[in-house]
């Protein structure tokens, strides 16, 4: 979530004299991280997921589920615990999970000690480092109290008790909200004030209508009977009358509702910063469909929505825009007309690759002009220019009293200030400074999943994608304009299986041949090392027989790059000395300029169903899975590894084909199903009570076969975790 300064944050009036101040020295820090950074090459793949975690607390007489308010007892205490492994058994503290708070009192979030590497055994463990961190945070717990992984919790805001303890929802003085105490937020002084500030910079409160699931006893219209329309706290109270709650819709009206929602997130290293611009691009239409497949949040403030995604929620929760910005008024006062939120999809494809057409930056971009002149006169080509130019035309929210002049060659915290409140489906993270970490790629649309098993699939499907990406040097590009359309459909209820996506068909580099794409090995017989006959190309492009040894462990020509290292061992994660080859991508594939004329670009793409953009449609297009299988067939991955992997995959088709619900399907339809439910999109205390009882054994123990496999592996036999 940031840096944590101490200090006295600035409220929004009195920031206004700090704002260009911040906003000129963080382009200076940018320009010196660009200057120390820009060379830096020979970096390995290190990548990492983040999981968020809503601690539940269970009041089995009332037949209610709370959220408990104790994050920062329960932080401190697993501090503890950490340190007290570390002298107890000797652990290595990279080897032990890290958490950290996040902005709800109820959230935490954890992440791996140290960045996984690129050897299969580090990506085998990752399922087992995410039960670790559950079963952790679990002994913190008090025994009414679990930590649950779900993306947005269904009674946040509804009337009646949620959070444990209670706490009136009429006087949040930072959101002055109709339905959220402050104290559901974390009290660092951070939180409250990018809470406050939003609300103040925008002029008025947040407001977010989601459509409500009309079930057949839903009134029609359905106008909302827990707002109070008519309550008289804060100056903002009648505005919900006044036409900021629509009806047949839920309407959530502070910040809490956004980032107090969970999600997975995925961040990978690139060996250099063209490499890190290419997979962000590459993933940036990749954003929409993995928020479909993961959709895991059909419930707001004690309904049942239409959607079945956070994505819009947190949008709204944080769109900080004026009424001018917005375009519901002439520019007087600001500069811009805003099409997005601070928090939204990508708007810029970065990449420098002759791939990257003019023609796929297709919506309004404001941009600084200032800034990206000097951007530009430094040096920065204009791609990269426009990206932080764009960024900055965000004010910075948060400005702490005592950081505000800093040393601009050895800190980045104004550059960062910006670049942390854009939130993207991506974020372009830049080498820090004074640190060995290198440029990274955050991949950031997915929704937390119930069950480890089901993150672990996902961050491995990921990180596996993002390495075919660059092996093959594949082609993603669609206009912005359709990824934007994309992450809209990717929230409707039952996106996976209901809606089209637009998705490109030709995703192999121009210059080679059309590839009839191998099906993936199914089931190579255990006794054979090698995977079967496969074609895959090489990084020149040509058709290569992988299974004749022309690739030799993972390098797809057999020679080293100078400056590659084998990725080592690091401390804390399964050693990767079976015989299993690192995830190496030797020289990343960069498709090159003379070889194909461009067809228009409305040829390129097509609306496709989940299914085929997963697994394939007809001789061309492989699918993500097809890229990703050619990946690992081009590895000699031991049997047992790669059996794993293909439970992983196999969870990833299934969502995609239909055969698997996503947990928001499961979750609906649990709520439908169940003897206290009305049909009137109500979801009771005692609903919501069963329903989180349910994720938490789902995630300990419970097989539930329309969301997960019967026969997946792995999960059981490598731990004893639970
Ligand atoms: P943020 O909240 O800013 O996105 P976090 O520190 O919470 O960042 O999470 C970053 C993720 O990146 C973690 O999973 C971490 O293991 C991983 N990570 C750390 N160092 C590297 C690195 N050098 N390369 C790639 N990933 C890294
Ligand atoms: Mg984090
Ligand atoms: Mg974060
Ligand atoms: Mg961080
Ligand atoms: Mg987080
Ligand atoms: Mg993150």
């Amino acid at each position: 979530m940031g840096l944590l300064f101490m200090g006295k944050p600035l409220a929004w009036e009195d920031s206004m004299p700090y704002l260009e101040y911040i906003r000129e020295h963080g382009v200076t820090q940018f320009l010196n991280l660009w200057d120390r950074f820009k060379d830096r090459e020979g970096d390995t793949l290190l990548w990492g997921d983040e999981v968020e975690y809503m601690v539940l607390s269970f009041d089995a007489d009332a037949k209610n589920a709370k959220l408990s308010l104790r994050q920062a007892e329960i932080l401190a205490n697993l501090q503890r615990a950490v340190t007290d492994l570390c002298t107890n058994t000797l652990a290595d503290l990279a080897s032990v999970p890290t958490f950290h708070p996040e902005y709800g009192r109820y959230m935490l979030e954890a992440t791996p000690g140290s960045p996984y590497t690129g050897s299969v055994p580090d990506l085998l463990s990752v399922e087992k480092n995410m039960r670790y961190r559950r079963k952790l945070i679990r002994a913190e717990l008090m025994p009414h109290e679990a930590p649950v992984t779900v993306t947005s919790f269904p009674r946040l805001g509804a009337p009646g008790v949620f959070t444990d303890p209670f706490h009136d929802p009429s006087n949040a003085q930072a959101s002055h909200s109709l339905f959220l105490p402050d104290e559901v937020t974390n009290p660092h002084v951070r939180f409250p004030t990018l809470t406050a500030n939003i609300r103040r910079r925008r002029g008025s409160k947040v407001a977010i209508n989601l459509p409500i699931f009309f079930d057949v006893n839903t009134p029609r219209p359905f106008i909302d009977p827990t707002i109070p329309y008519v309550r008289n706290v804060f100056p903002e109270d009648p505005e919900a009358m006044n036409g900021a709650a629509l009806p047949d819709h839920i309407y959530l009206d502070a910040m809490g509702f956004g980032m107090g929602c969970s999600c997975l997130q995925i961040t990978f290293q690139a060996c250099n910063v063209d490499e890190a611009r290419r997979v962000y691009d590459a993933l940036v239409p990749v954003g929409p469909i993995m928020l479909a497949l993961t959709a895991a949040s059909p419930a707001y403030r004690g309904y049942l929505s239409d959607v079945d995604c956070r994505w819009n929620v947190i949008a709204g929760s944080v769109d900080d825009r004026t009424e001018e910005e917005r375009g519901l008024k002439p520019l007087k006062h600001n500069k811009h007309v805003i099409p997005k939120s601070r928090y939204d999809s990508v708007d810029l494809y970065i990449s420098k690759d002759f791939n990257n057409r003019p023609e796929y930056n297709d919506t309004l971009v404001p941009y600084d002009e200032d800034i990206y002149k000097r951007l530009t006169a430094h040096g920065i080509d204009t791609l990269l220019s426009k990206h932080v130019a764009h960024l900055f035309i965000r004010d910075p929210l948060v400005i702490f009293s005592d950081a505000i002049e800093l040393d601009d060659t050895v800190s980045s915290d104004h550059f960062e200030n910006i670049q942390s409140t854009n939130w993207q489906t991506l974020r372009f993270k830049i080498p820090p400074p004074k640190s060995p970490i290198g440029w990274r790629v955050e991949f950031r649309s997915m929704e937390v999943q119930i069950t480890d098993f089901e993150n672990a699939a996902f961050s491995v499907f990921i990180v596996l994608l993002s390495r075919a990406i660059l092996s093959f040097g594949l082609n993603f590009y669609v206009p912005i304009s359709k990824v934007d359309e994309n992450m809209q459909r990717a929230q409707r209820r039952g996106a996976a299986t209901q809606q089209k996506f637009f998705f490109r068909k030709r995703i192999y580099p121009a210059d080679t041949p059309p590839l009839s794409h191998s099906t993936p090995s199914e089931s190579p017989t255990p006794s054979k090392r090698s995977s079967p006959a496969v074609s895959s190309l090489d990084i020149h492009g040509r058709l290569v027989d992988i299974s004749n040894g022309i690739k030799v462990n993972g390098h797809t020509d057999g020679e080293h790059v100078d400056g590659h290292e084998e990725p080592g061992d690091v401390a804390g994660h399964e050693s990767s000395s079976s015989r299993d080859p690192p995830l190496f991508v030797a020289q990343s594939r960069c498709p090159s300029p003379w070889v194909a004329e461009h067809m228009p670009v409305k040829e390129e793409y097509e609306e496709m169903t989940m299914a085929e953009i997963i697994s394939g449609k007809g001789n061309e297009f492989p699918g993500l899975l097809g890229v990703v299988n050619a990946y690992l067939n081009s590895l000699n991955i031991e049997f047992k590894s790669k059996q794993r992997i293909r439970a992983y995959l196999a969870l990833v088709k299934r969502r995609a084909d239909g055969s698997l619900q996503t947990c928001a399907t499961w979750m609906r339809e649990f709520i439908r199903s169940h003897p206290a439910y009305k049909h009137d999109s109500v979801i009771s205390e005692e609903i919501n009570f069963d329903l989180m009882n349910a994720l938490d054994e789902i995630a300990r123990t419970r097989v539930v076969s329309d969301l997960l496999p019967t026969d997946y592996v792995g999960s059981k036999d490598d731990d004893g975790c639970l």
